[in-house]
């Protein structure tokens, strides 16, 4: 089962490993006002479905080292999903289970990762109706929509992105893909006024 990854240790540290490189990544492009990116990490205290070591529940971030600018700059991050408390892999894949011919019951999945009924169906909420209009799909799904279908999110990404269960390299694409998502300005809604009207409630689904 899916589920049964997201327990191991090593998966952990495999997703820790892909977060450094993000913030490699940030930290050689510097500050937006030239300045240089000092460790500024802050200690998380993220739920999931065992927990973390230590070293792994910081969430890494920069602090540009200028006088007068001083700005935080949080990487992307495929462990942490922008300020939700349990760890994005669990977001995903609790709010798939949930989808797809043979939905897990809500109950199941309580006992299995340890969430209460009304977090699983705000997450419900995210995938349906919040993550659908960022910017960040609205560009992505140019790229994907002609190579897989979405039928559901998050179940379309993690069918597109994950083979098998023990996928980890899969899991790795496909957080890293969100990553964008992981932080507060990733999860923006463009408002724009030259988009053609949302459908009506009832049109939403079939
Ligand atoms: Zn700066």
């Amino acid at each position: 089962m899916y589920h049964e990854l997201l327990s191991d240790a090593s998966f952990w540290a495999f997703l820790f490993k892909i977060d450094r490189k993000l913030a490699d990544e940030s930290r050689a492009k510097g500050c937006s006002c030239g300045g240089r990116l000092h460790a500024a990490n802050y200690l998380r205290k993220p739920r999931g479905p065992r927990a973390l070591p230590k070293e792994h529940r910081y969430r890494l971030s920069f602090c540009c080292d200028r006088d007068g600018c001083r700005k935080r700059v949080t990487p992307p991050s495929v462990r942490f999903l922008g300020r939700k408390i349990y760890l994005g892999a669990v977001v995903v894949l609790v709010a798939a289970m949930r989808q797809g011919p043979t939905p897990r019951r809500v109950d199941e999945l309580t006992k299995l990762f340890k969430v209460d009924r009304k977090t699983i169906y705000r997450w419900r909420e995210f995938w349906n109706e919040h993550f659908p209009q960022t910017t960040f799909w609205k560009v992505a799904r140019a790229r994907l929509v002609p190579v897989f279908k979405v039928v559901d999110f998050p179940r379309s990404l993690l069918e597109a992105f994950v083979r098998t269960p023990d996928d980890r390299n899969g899991w790795g694409n496909l957080l890293e893909f969100l990553s964008p998502i992981s932080t507060t300005k990733g999860l923006e809604i463009k408002v724009s006024d030259d988009r053609e009207k949302p459908a009506e409630d009832g049109d939403r689904r079939p």
